[in-house]
């Protein structure tokens, strides 16, 4: 088994590496040669989550799970508040080939989700990019989102204003302008990624333009909420997996009100194999429900286990 260490990923996957790899996923999910077995999340108390995402892609030839969660005192400890390694199994034998990472890893094919959904779903011409968040993932979501349009400024707004800098400081390392908005002018925005750990809507139907792309990426678990289940109603619905939308996801909200049919939310695989047409004109809003799966940190996490075996890099333990 190789133990490939958090320190080495970044040296060993890019972010185009992760769009590739999550892209392919979607894909390979929407062919039914890979699927997600039901997500394991627990709360231990004090905010803190702890949980297990799994999956097979028959095609790829991975088997493994994600154990990691969410602990939201680590920052004050110089800790990222998302914790997690990857475990990767031959499919065949069932024996354990890897151990990997799982901490940078998770923000790359998060933002690489969300960015496989610009891509397909985000008018071509779009200008300005919104951002509502400004954590760890925000940063990874805005560089990522900026390979697959060419925006010319970006607007953020997040509950703790103080954290914006952060978010500004990656926007300059990129040639783009930001501002700090309110709510509101988040109508400004043709693409905007939510990205919070909140617990309630901000952002409502009425903060978003017609033709708007939305990638909501922060809403993960059962009793979050980014935005307001109005919009889902007003818009056309894709989602990574259905059934993790509708109970972790941001659809939970919608389809639970029943403003939202399950059956109206298309897995963005079938966009990228071709079955369903994606944005169908430049009025619609699109909105892309981004609840990370499984299957997304195997494709990842292989990646980082080939480029280590090829440079002779991790640690070889036999198990
Ligand atoms: P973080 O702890 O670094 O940042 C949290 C963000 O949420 C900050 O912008 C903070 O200001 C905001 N926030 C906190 N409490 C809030 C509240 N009550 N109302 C509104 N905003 C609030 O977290 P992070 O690592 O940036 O992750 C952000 C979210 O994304 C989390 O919910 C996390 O679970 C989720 N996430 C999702 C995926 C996925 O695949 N969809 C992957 C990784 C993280």
């Amino acid at each position: 088994m190789l133990i490939v260490p958090e320190a080495l990923i970044a040296s060993l996957v890019s972010p185009e590496d992760a769009f590739a790899a999550v892209e392919a996923t979607f894909a390979a999910m929407a062919r039914g040669e890979a699927y997600n077995f039901p997500v394991v999340r627990e709360a231990l108390g004090g905010g803190r989550q702890y949980g297990f995402k799994s999956g097979l892609d028959r095609a790829g030839g991975q088997l493994g799970v994600k154990a990691g969660g969410y602990f939201p005192g680590n920052a004050e400890k110089g800790l990222i508040n998302h914790q997690s390694s990857v475990f990767l199994f031959d499919p065949e034998t069932g024996r354990p080939q890897a151990m990997v990472g799982g901490n940078l890893l998770t923000a790359l094919r998060t933002a690489a989700a969300s960015a496989v959904s610009i891509d397909r779903l985000a008018r071509p011409e779009a200008k300005v990019l919104g951002i509502v968040g400004a954590g760890h993932q925000a940063g990874f979501q805005l560089r990522a989102a900026a390979r697959v349009r060419r925006f010319e400024r970006v607007i953020g707004w997040n509950l703790h204003p103080e954290m914006l800098p952060r978010l500004g400081a990656v926007a300059a390392e990129l040639g783009l302008p930001f501002e700090a908005v309110d709510l509101p002018r988040m109508r400004e925005a043709d693409v905007i990624v939510t990205i919070t750990s909140s617990p309630a809507a901000s952002l409502m139907a009425a903060h978003v333009s017609p033709g708007t792309h939305l990638a909501c990426m922060g809403t993960d678990t059962v009793g979050k909420q980014e935005v307001e289940p109005a919009l889902l109603a007003g818009a056309s619905v894709f989602a990574d997996e259905v059934a993790q939308s509708v109970t972790i996801g941001e659809a939970q909200h919608a389809v639970g009100s029943g403003a939202l049919a399950e059956a109206a939310i298309t897995p963005i695989g079938q966009v990228l194999v071709g079955a369903h047409p994606g944005r169908r004109s430049a009025g619609e809003i699109t909105l892309f429900d981004g609840t990370g799966v499984g299957l997304q940190d195997l494709a990842v996490a292989a990646v980082a286990v080939a480029r280590a075996r090829e440079r002779g890099m991790g640690i070889e333990v036999r198990v």
